[in-house]
């Protein structure tokens, strides 16, 4: 069996962010620091920061008042920032800076007179946090079906916006169906599906043509993960979502298999090493890594954090 590894696989810039928010809070400030919703679609990370004091909930209303709360890396709604505000949280903003960029266009949409539409699935965190940051009409379609059918008050005056993870073909067919019916229409075209995702979704059709199985490592609530498993079908290859190497069967193999492997945004690397390990029980005898993008993007931690930071310094010196 030989299997190939996808570069670039596993964390992005916004994950690694978010992590690393929630893990200075944890030092600054101490147990117990909220989270609204998973900070990441990720299991492991979010059992990980359990143990360490993290209290994951759906729910802005079950949170003591004052406690240091942090959004997750997939944006909120205004009226969300609102009452976090009115309970007087102390909050930390974990959006993935990409995500407010679409909050921010969206809103610039909004505030021209246009209708907007959101391609995205409806339901996510993410697309439900940019719905929730425009005070008006939104659409959220994420099929061309939808987007033939979509009945809206002014084709005149129209804009979209999209998901961050979405699958880049399946978009550019929804786009391509919007501008046909509404040739006014405007939106970003495919800018908003961030770096990561496009570069995930490069890498997997790339090693589509020597591969036969494709391992998505991801959690199934992952749009990232999802969309990957996707493009690896779409390019002929068979394709399963694992949330990590107890997922894996054996009679999916034989010793002829030629195995590639990926992992969602918010995939640690570990969970990848581990599936690699179970594989080689299979029997391997090639691994090699496929020449792809290297990622050297970084976020930097939001203002708040840095402040935070820096004065816990001053006061641990004053205290030496
Ligand atoms: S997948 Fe893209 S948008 Fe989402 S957190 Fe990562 S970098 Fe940000």
């Amino acid at each position: 069996m030989k299997v190939t590894l996808s570069q670039p696989r596993g964390f992005c810039a916004g994950v690694v962010r978010a992590i690393e928010i929630v893990e200075q809070a944890l030092e600054i400030y101490g147990a117990p620091i909220y989270v609204l919703h998973e900070i990441v679609h990720n299991q492991h990370v979010v059992q990980d920061l359990k143990q360490r004091g993290v209290i994951f909930t759906e729910d802005l209303g079950s949170i003591p008042s004052g406690s240091v709360t942090i959004f997750s890396a997939h944006g909120v709604s205004t009226t969300i920032v609102e009452s976090a505000k009115n309970t007087s949280l102390h909050i930390i903003d974990a959006t993935c800076p990409l995500v407010t960029k679409v909050h921010l266009q969206a809103q610039k949409y909004h505030r021209q007179g246009d209708e907007l539409i959101i391609i995205g699935h409806a339901g996510h965190p993410e697309v439900e946090g940019t719905r929730g940051r425009v005070n008006g009409m939104v659409h959220v379609i994420e099929s061309i079906e939808e987007a033939e059918t979509i009945a809206v008050k002014d084709p005149e005056r129209l804009a979209y916006v999209t998901q961050t993870t979405l699958s880049i073909d399946d978009t550019r067919g929804v786009v391509d169906a919007l501008k046909r019916r509404f040739p006014k229409i405007h939106g970003p075209e495919l800018d908003d599906i961030c770096y990561a995702t496009q570069n995930r979704q490069n890498a997997v059709r790339e090693m589509s043509k020597e591969i036969d199985i494709l391992l998505v490592v991801g959690a199934r609530n992952s749009s990232n993960s999802n969309r990957l498993r996707e493009v690896g079908e779409q390019n002929g290859v068979t394709a399963y979502l694992i949330q990590d190497s107890q997922d894996l069967d054996s009679i999916w193999f034989t010793p002829q298999s030629r195995v590639g492997i990926t992992a969602g945004a918010s995939t640690p690397e570990v969970l990848v090493q581990e599936v690699l390990n179970k594989l080689r029980s299979y029997g391997v005898d090639e691994v090699r890594d496929l020449d792809g993008v290297q990622e050297s993007i970084n976020f930097r931690l939001p203002a708040t954090l840095l402040r935070a930071k820096l004065k816990q310094q001053a006061i641990d010196s004053a205290n030496k």
